[in-house]
């Protein structure tokens, strides 16, 4: 059988190396691919993967609202965000679901903080929101378009605010630290968290090849840090166990997400 990931680009989606690494440390001969699509295609190349023994695909950008446009069934995950990670190819159905969602709960443990703070209103802070709002927390968005804040904050029933104030748990979904180079500090200034209290967990979206900026910036205000490299080895095996119906050996993905 065969998976893979759908984005355009994918040249340098970590997926493969750990969903191959998955698939052998469980015994099946499957393989997972990089399937770079324009959007102009996606729908069509999509749909032609189950007749070429593909079970299911990872969705990344640009086409993760396409995919749950396109799909028969979609979970209450993926309506509720109206976007899709995952794509499970069954009995002739395309089942959506976005695992995003679950994935950053999963690294992020019990128990879940009772505030959160989510700073960005894109793809990534839309599914965080909605995840920790279904776990409990009283959750708030910043982003720096103020108007995409009270956007997603009216859509999912959240409080937005038009600057960050103390939260026990910081989610960084933004793509600020993406380039590595920023100082701690500045990555704070730019995220508005300059002179606010440091919270008690940060949950870091962004990743690299070491720490971020702004890891680096929590982490010396002790704050535990949730790393973004943990959020996509456990969204991808919430994933593969869509797929395989078999539990996803996180330590070897975690292995092959970090090999050179
Ligand atoms: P997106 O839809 O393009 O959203 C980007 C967000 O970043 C927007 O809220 C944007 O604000 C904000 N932003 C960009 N530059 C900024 C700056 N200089 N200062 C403040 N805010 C800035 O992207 P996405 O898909 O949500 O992804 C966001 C980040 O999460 C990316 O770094 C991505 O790699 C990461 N991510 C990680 C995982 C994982 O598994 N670890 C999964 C998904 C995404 P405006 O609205 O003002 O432009």
């Amino acid at each position: 059988m065969f998976a893979g990931v759908l984005g355009y680009p994918v040249a340098h989606s970590r997926s493969p190396a750990m969903m191959n690494a998955a698939f052998a440390e469980l015994g099946l001969r499957w393989r997972y691919l990089k399937l770079p699509v324009p959007p102009e295609r996606f729908a069509e190349t999509a749909r032609a993967l189950p007749g070429s023994r593909y079970r299911g695909a990872n969705v990344t950008i640009p086409h993760k609202i396409a995919a749950s446009a396109i799909a028969d069934e979609l979970t209450d995950a993926a309506e509720a965000i109206g976007a899709a990670n995952t794509l499970v190819f069954e009995n002739g159905r395309i089942l959506a679901d976005n695992t995003d969602a679950g994935g950053l709960l999963d690294a992020l443990g019990e128990p879940v903080p009772s505030t959160a703070l989510v700073l960005g209103a894109g793809g990534a802070g839309r599914a965080a929101a909605w995840a920790l709002r279904e776990a409990g927390a009283r959750v708030a968005v910043w982003n720096r378009t103020a108007e995409r804040a009270a956007a997603l904050a009216s859509e999912l029933v959240i409080r937005h605010v038009r600057d960050p104030e103390p939260s026990e748990l910081v989610v960084n979904a933004t793509s600020v630290g993406l380039a590595g180079a920023e100082q701690p500090e500045d990555a704070a200034r730019a995220l508005g968290l300059a002179g606010v209290e440091a919270p008690t967990v940060l949950v870091e979206l962004v990743y690299g090849s070491g720490p971020t900026p702004l890891s680096r910036w929590a982490s010396a205000r002790r704050a535990r840090v949730v790393d973004g490299l943990e959020i996509l080895v456990r969204q991808g095996a919430r994933s593969l166990e869509l797929w395989t119906g078999r539990p996803a050996p996180l330590e070897v993905m975690r292995k092959a997400v970090i090999a050179p």
